[in-house]
């Protein structure tokens, strides 16, 4: 039976790549993108389709689950890769901190909180949450760490936080075939930040395969984990 896939803010930058890839696996792939039009264009030029998906707005979220459930009754895959990184390194702005956690942690449960009966539904669905080694609380208090200097408050604890949750919702989830994991892309070509684009070392196109990879994770494979392309990252 195909694959049913969403993944949210596909209409760029890793979400997108994610999403050719998993189009590419032979899944039917659905873009999420709070814009419409951008999701729209996104899914003509990798042959999925699209969904207005604002991670930030209940009512979004939650039309977004009723018509997935209308169009395929279940859920295989759901890729929480929505983020933003509003805030420059160094500066403490708690608005920005809040929009940050906002979208990137309670929009990944917001998403879940809707999509998880149709993902119940499914066989063996699998959960990945975009997460970031910045959200590793050993790597930033590790002197040794290449990230031990860089402080980007709302960010780092958005990340920290969406994989606390990771690890409760592997719990919560124990009794069922779902797995779920938080996963880095590394440092990535995309425009999430200024000037990320043109510092980061990988194409988003190669940083997408580490996310199909848990994404498609065999029965065998782990829950409740952060994961990087090489190894499990030290939370
Ligand atoms: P981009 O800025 O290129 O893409 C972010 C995507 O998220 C866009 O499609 C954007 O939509 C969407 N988005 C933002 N807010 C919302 C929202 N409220 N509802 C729906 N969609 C939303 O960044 P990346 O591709 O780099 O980021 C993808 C994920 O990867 C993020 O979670 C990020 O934290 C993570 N990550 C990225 C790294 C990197 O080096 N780039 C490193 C580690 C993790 P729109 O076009 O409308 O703005």
């Amino acid at each position: 039976m195909t694959k049913i896939a969403l993944i949210t803010g596909a209409n760029r930058g890793l979400g997108l790549e994610t999403a050719r890839l998993l189009v590419e696996a032979g899944m039917t792939v659905i873009v999420g993108a709070r814009d419409v039009a951008r999701g729209e264009a996104a899914a003509a030029e990798i042959g999925a389709s699209s969904l207005p998906l604002d991670v930030g707005d209940a009512a979004s979220v939650a039309r977004a689950a009723a018509t997935v459930e209308e169009r395929h009754g279940r859920l295989d895959l759901l890729v929480n890769n929505a983020g933003i990184l509003p805030e420059a390194p160094g500066v403490l702005d708690t608005r920005m901190a809040r929009a940050t956690l906002d979208t990137n942690v309670l929009g990944p449960m917001l998403v879940i909180e809707h999509f998880l009966p149709l993902l119940r539904r499914a066989d063996a669905a699998r959960i990945v949450n975009v997460s970031s080694t910045m959200g590793s609380l050993a790597d930033q208090s590790d002197p040794g760490s290449p990230y031990y200097g860089l402080v980007v408050p709302g960010y780092q604890a958005s990340k920290a936080a969406l994989n606390s949750f990771t690890i409760g919702l592997a719990k919560l989830l124990a009794d069922t075939p779902i797995k779920v994991n938080a996963v880095c892309p590394g440092w990535v070509q995309t425009d999430l930040a200024p000037g990320n684009r043109e510092q980061a070392p990988t194409p988003a196109a190669d940083a997408a395969r580490v996310v199909v990879r848990y994404a498609q994770l065999d029965a065998d494979g782990p829950t409740g984990g952060f994961f990087d392309a090489e190894r499990a990252v030290a939370w």
